[in-house]
């Protein structure tokens, strides 16, 4: 079955040739039967750059979403990633909810190249792991305060990034490609209206164990959210292999049919991307008659 994996960030090592990286990532991914992924880069050091590596040696295996800061860069940003091959952009963190209107301009231009966005949602991980970490364990307490201290009073919160805030973008940019990470994670329940009620709005499956366990236990899918609205996306750029099984084993316990699977796993994402082409009808022009005589 071919895959579409919607959620790769570029290997954090950034000591090694970019290069080379992306060898090993194209081997990696084909013996997954990954034929196309999103490879994101970041508004944090230069796997922006990275990416276009990657984009340039193996154009049609990588659509690069460039890592744009929304509060330090602007429409031109979005131009210029336009310009050097960029399928989209990749969000997250912004100091002002997402939906805030100073990021319109970001959007428009977004919107203008047909560019898909992805926005993480939900709350941000990081530092360490609560669920199975000692908060009191001083060598832990050691290891985190450095990262904590980046974020002191810098006004950055998981707030921002709720999936309503995905409604706004779609009311207001209703056609640009929007797609929220993990499924919501956390706010599973606006995810799916959303997605529900937007047609452009789409959720990524990433998120590792719990939101597999969050999908089987709450029913979401689909129930909450069919395969017409979501898409598969790793989080991982090494494990393709192991995480598209345990979703094919969570799709056998909800039953769910070939046509619906693969949907998820690649038909959904190549119509986002234009690999399957859509044929709509040119819209008609306004207030053109309709013979209703209104
Ligand atoms: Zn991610």
């Amino acid at each position: 079955m071919k895959v579409f994996d919607t959620h790769v960030h570029f290997p954090w090592d950034e000591e090694r040739d970019a290069a080379d990286v992306v060898e090993e990532l194209v081997e990696t991914a084909q013996a997954a039967g990954v034929v196309h992924m999103c490879l994101l880069g970041s508004r944090w050091g230069d796997f922006n750059k990275r990416v276009t590596v990657a984009m340039d040696k193996y154009p049609e295996m990588f659509f690069g979403l460039y890592g744009i800061d929304l509060d330090a860069e602007g429409p031109e940003a979005v131009h210029e990633a336009a310009a050097r091959g960029y399928r989209g952009l990749k969000i997250i963190l912004p100091l002002k909810r997402y939906d805030d209107p100073t990021y319109f301009p970001i959007y428009d231009a977004a919107e203008e190249h047909g560019f898909t966005c992805l926005f993480h949602t939900g709350v941000i991980g990081g530092g360490a792991d609560y669920r199975i970490q000692d908060p009191f364990d001083p060598a832990l307490i050691e290891r985190v305060r450095p990262w904590e201290g980046r974020s002191r009073r810098a006004g950055v919160s998981s707030a921002h990034m709720e999936p309503i805030m995905l409604d706004t973008i779609a009311f207001n940019f209703p056609e640009l490609r929007i797609i929220g990470a993990h499924l919501g994670i956390g706010y599973y329940d606006l995810a799916a209206h959303v997605a529900r009620w937007r047609r452009n709005v789409f959720f990524d499956i990433s998120g590792g164990e719990m939101v597999r366990r969050h999908v089987i236990e709450r029913r979401l899918v689909p129930a909450e959210i069919s395969h017409f609205k979501l898409l598969y996306g790793s989080d991982n750029n090494a494990r393709f292999a192991d995480e598209i099984r345990d979703w094919q084993t969570v799709f056998d316990m909800l039953r769910m049919s070939e046509e619906q699977r693969e949907r998820i796993f690649y038909g959904n994402a190549a119509r986002l991307f234009g690999i399957i082409p859509i044929e709509v009808p040119s819209a008609e022009p306004a207030g053109a008659a309709t013979g209703d005589g209104d």
